[in-house]
């Protein structure tokens, strides 16, 4: 948890484009960008997988993905389209071990996914 990088945002020691916080998430821009809006929303707390959820977490991850709505709407892109991920393990590609919903849009996207 100590190096934890996005922990590390939530403490401010890393900056990083916030566009939404309260007291369990916050949500900021991620750094490389493979869309015109591509935000990340995170739980204060580190917790490192979806795998590692718990009951008691099923508020704190449904509260995620209404923060990813209410920012669609804000960047506009809540008509056009958007894609909300959530990454686990390698197959996944997951690279940050601290839970992050992707909010991706403002381009077409191909499915299935790479
Ligand atoms: P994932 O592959 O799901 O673990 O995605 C990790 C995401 O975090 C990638 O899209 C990175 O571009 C993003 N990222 C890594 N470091 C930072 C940072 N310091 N600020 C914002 N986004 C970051
Ligand atoms: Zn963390």
């Amino acid at each position: 948890m100590g190096n934890c990088i996005f922990c590390r945002i939530v403490a401010g020691e890393i900056k990083a484009k916030v566009v939404y916080e309260d007291d369990d998430v916050i949500a900021f821009e991620d750094i490389r960008p493979q869309a015109p809006v591509h935000m990340l929303i995170i739980p204060r707390r580190h917790i490192e997988r979806v795998n590692d959820l718990k009951e008691e977490d099923e508020r704190l991850i449904g509260h995620l993905v209404l923060v990813a709505k209410k920012i669609a709407a804000e960047k506009k892109i809540a008509e056009s389209g958007y894609r909300l991920v959530l990454n686990c393990n390698r197959d996944s590609g997951q690279e940050v071990f601290h839970i992050h919903l992707h909010l991706l849009g403002g381009r077409r996207m191909s499915w299935p996914p790479g």
